[in-house]
């Protein structure tokens, strides 16, 4: 028996405990963490399912171990949402990018496929519908205006507005455009 302090009390921690303790393997330890961080909860999920985010929740507690014996300073919670973050990042699939709002974040794939310009079909509203162009509503005028340019086009696949020429071009060739 060992004698430990709790509360300001002195409680007596069984040798068993002691033992465990001193001499729990990574295995373990990598059990007890990993049931916070459980990818699927609910009963009843395909097992197939069940396995392949165990193993996969495994590969991220791998790779954070790694990355804390490379100096890492980050918590296992805060490793998970940099990873997030790192894989949103590169993989995301731009949809939620630049939804008609001009002058928020382009859409990063405009860069690498395939986009081609479409003209805004009326409504029954408006027989002919415009928008504001994304590449002039970056620019300003001499009084330092953000100009406010309507097209009638748009690119279906970044969902905003631009002109036919030269603004189409620029969108999709060039980063800042
Ligand atoms: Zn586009
Ligand atoms: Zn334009």
């Amino acid at each position: 028996m060992e004698q430990i302090q709790v509360r300001s009390e002195m409680k007596e921690k069984p040798k068993i405990v002691m033992d465990y303790n001193n001499t729990m393997g990574g295995v373990d330890r990598m059990d007890q963490n990993l049931k916070s961080f459980e990818i699927i909860k609910k009963r009843g999920k395909k097992c197939y399912r069940k396995i392949f985010f165990h193993i996969f929740n495994i590969a991220v507690w791998n790779s954070s171990v790694v990355y804390r014996k490379n100096g890492g300073k980050n918590k296992q919670l805060e490793f998970r949402l940099d990873l997030i973050d790192r894989v949103i990042e590169k993989y995301h699939s731009g949809l939620n990018f630049h939804r008609g709002r001009p002058g928020s974040e382009p859409n990063p794939l405009r860069l690498t496929e395939r986009h081609f310009l479409e003209i805004i079909a009326p409504t029954d509203k408006k027989l002919r519908p415009a928008r504001q162009c994304a590449v002039c509503c970056l620019k300003r005028n001499e009084n330092g205006k953000r100009i406010r340019k309507g097209t009638r086009y748009f690119c279906p696949d970044c969902d905003v507005g631009l002109c036919i020429t030269p603004c189409f071009k620029l969108y999709h060739t060039q980063k800042d455009f």
